[in-house]
C-alpha cells in the first residue's frame, strides 16, 4: 500500500531527519532551484517542478574535496560530519549516479570518500511537476519521474505527496515515523499517474518540436563522424570555460594538487574539465588533444562511444544544463541531431 504525507507532515519530517542528516532541499530563487541546508528560514522549499541547477554529484564528489593531509591515507574515516539526506531530487539525477558508481564504486577502483558518502545518504526524491525547454530526459529513455536509485520517493499531489519508498533504509523512516503518513487514496494514485502524463508529454511535445533523436539513434555517431567538420563548426564560438563539464550530473574527471595550509600539507581533489587545454597534455609537454574542436569531439567520445562501450550506458540524462550553462550557447541536442543526420 502506498502512503501520503501532507505538506505539514514532510516539514515535521524533515526536523526529525535533521537530527541525523545534513538535510538539503530544493529552494526558490529567481533563476532557479538550489540546494539549501534545511532550516526554518531556509526559503521557499520547492520539492517537485523540475531539477535544481546544481547536479547531484555536488555532495558525493564536491567540487573541492580534502582527501589526505600530511599524507595519511585515512581521512574518510577520520569525517564525523553527519551524512546527506537530500530532498527533491529529479530522475535524471539519479541516473547521474550509474554513471558515477561505475566509475568510483563498481568497477576496478573504489574511491573512499565517494563510496562513503553513497553508503550513509538518504536520497528523497521527487517527480517532476513540470519541465524546462532544455529537459529532454525522454530522448535517453528516462522518464521524468524517479523509477529506481531513491529510499524514498514524493509525487506531488494537491496538498501532500504520494510516497513510494525505494529501499529498506525508506521502509524504516517511514515506519519510524508512521503517525506522519496515511495510506493513500485512489483518487492520489490517479492524480499522480495524471500529473506524471502530463509532464512526459510536456517532454515529449519539447523532442518533437526540436527535432531531438532518440537514444536508439546514438549507436556508433562518433566514429560516423569522426572527421567531420561539425567539430571544428560547433567549437567555433566555444569559450573554454568547462561549465558544460562541471555542471554535468554524469562528468567525473578530477585533478589532484597538493598545498600547504597552516604548515600542514594537504592533498585536494577538484573537478577538471576535458573543454580546457591542458587537460590531456603529458609531463613532456605534447597535448594529443591541441586544438579545441577536438576536445568537444572527446566530450561527446566520451559520453555517447566510450562510456556505452564499457558500462552499457549512455553518459547523458537530458537534463540540459550544459545547454543553460554554455555561454557560446553550444547545443548538445543540435550537437546529437547533427551526428544522426551526420551533416
Ligand atoms: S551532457 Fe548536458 S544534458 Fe547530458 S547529462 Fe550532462 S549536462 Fe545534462
Ligand atoms: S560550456 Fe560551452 S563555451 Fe564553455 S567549454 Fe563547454 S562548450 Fe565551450
Amino acid at each position: 500500500m502506498k502512503k501520503y504525507i501532507s505538506y505539514k507532515n514532510l516539514i515535521n519530517l524533515l526536523n526529525v531527519l535533521a537530527q541525523d542528516y545534513q538535510v538539503f532541499v530544493p529552494t526558490e530563487a529567481k533563476n532557479g532551484r538550489f540546494y539549501k541546508k534545511y532550516s526554518a528560514d531556509c526559503g521557499k522549499i520547492v520539492i517537485g517542478e523540475v531539477r535544481a541547477v546544481e547536479p547531484l554529484k555536488s555532495f558525493f564528489l564536491p567540487g573541492r574535496e580534502r582527501v589526505a593531509e600530511d599524507f595519511k591515507p585515512d581521512l574518510p574515516q577520520k569525517d564525523d560530519r553527519k551524512p546527506y539526506a537530500v530532498v527533491g531530487v529529479k530522475a535524471c539525477d539519479l541516473k547521474g549516479f550509474k554513471v558515477q558508481d561505475y566509475v568510483f564504486k563498481d568497477h576496478d577502483f573504489e574511491d573512499p570518500f565517494y563510496n562513503k558518502a553513497r553508503q550513509n545518504n538518504l536520497i528523497i526524491s521527487a517527480d517532476c511537476t513540470c519541465c524546462l525547454e532544455s529537459c529532454f530526459c525522454i530522448a535517453l529513455n528516462l522518464k521524468p519521474y524517479p523509477q529506481e536509485s531513491f529510499d524514498i520517493n514524493l509525487s506531488q499531489v494537491d496538498a501532500g505527496f504520494v510516497v513510494e519508498t525505494g529501499t529498506q533504509r525508506g521502509e524504516n523512516i517511514v515506519k519510524e515515523n508512521f503517525s506522519l503518513f496515511e495510506d493513500a487514496q485512489d483518487y492520489m494514485i490517479s492524480e499522480r499517474n495524471q500529473q506524471r502524463e502530463k509532464v512526459t508529454g510536456e517532454i515529449k511535445a519539447n523532442i518533437k518540436t526540436q527535432d531531438i533523436p532518440q537514444e536508439s539513434l546514438y549507436q556508433g555517431i562518433i566514429g560516423k563522424n569522426y572527421q567531420s567538420v561539425l567539430w571544428q563548426d560547433e567549437a567555433k564560438a566555444c569559450v573554454e570555460c568547462g561549465a558544460c563539464n562541471t555542471i554535468c550530473p554524469t562528468c567525473h574527471c578530477f585533478l589532484l594538487y597538493d598545498q600547504k595550509d597552516k604548515g600542514k600539507m594537504m592533498r585536494l581533489r577538484i573537478w577538471d574539465s576535458c573543454m580546457i587545454k591542458d587537460f590531456a597534455r603529458v609531463a613532456g609537454g605534447a597535448n594529443p588533444r591541441e586544438r579545441l574542436w577536438m576536445r568537444l569531439r572527446n566530450r561527446f567520445e566520451k559520453k555517447f562511444d566510450y562510456f556505452p562501450k564499457v558500462s552499457g550506458i549512455y553518459a547523458c540524462t537530458g537534463c540540459g544544463r550544459c545547454i543553460a550553462a554554455c555561454p557560446a550557447k553550444i547545443d548538445i541536442r543540435k550537437v546529437l541531431k547533427r551526428l544522426v543526420d551526420g551533416r
